[in-house]
């Protein structure tokens, strides 16, 4: 997609600190980190979100859930970390190409969600 900030990155034609990358994935540190440890991983396809995923993204999807502890722990949260998966308008969704955020570091990141 030509237009998307993260398939830019994936071409190199944005810069990023990556910290992992295959075929398949590629893993960078968010821009404006919420946690002292805050990765996003991507698949290098593009794929707009969780809604959008068909039988054939199966693969990559697990490849970047499987990836998660192995990129924690290289970045400095050894001891455990979340993911999350922003989907759409009601998930707060603000990039549309599906990404996992792996956050974590020294301290436990907290409760899940803030109860309304
Ligand atoms: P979302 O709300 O879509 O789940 O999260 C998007 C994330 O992408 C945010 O945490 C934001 O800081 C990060 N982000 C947005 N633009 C860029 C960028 O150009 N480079 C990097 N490394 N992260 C970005
Ligand atoms: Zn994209």
């Amino acid at each position: 997609m030509s237009d998307c900030i993260f398939c830019k990155i994936v071409e190199g034609k944005i810069p990023a600190k990556k910290v992992y990358e295959d075929e398949d994935i590629l893993a960078f540190n968010d821009i404006n980190p919420a946690r002292p440890v805050h990765v996003l991983v991507i698949p290098k396809k593009h794929i707009t979100s969780l809604a959008t995923v068909v039988a054939e993204d199966t693969a990559v999807l697990g490849k970047m859930l499987a990836k998660a502890n192995e990129i924690a722990t290289a970045q400095g949260s050894p001891d455990g970390f979340r993911v999350l998966i922003n989907t759409g308008r009601i998930g707060n969704q603000e990039v549309p190409h599906l990404h996992l955020h792996i956050v974590g570091g020294p301290e436990p990141v907290g409760p899940m969600l803030k109860r309304i």
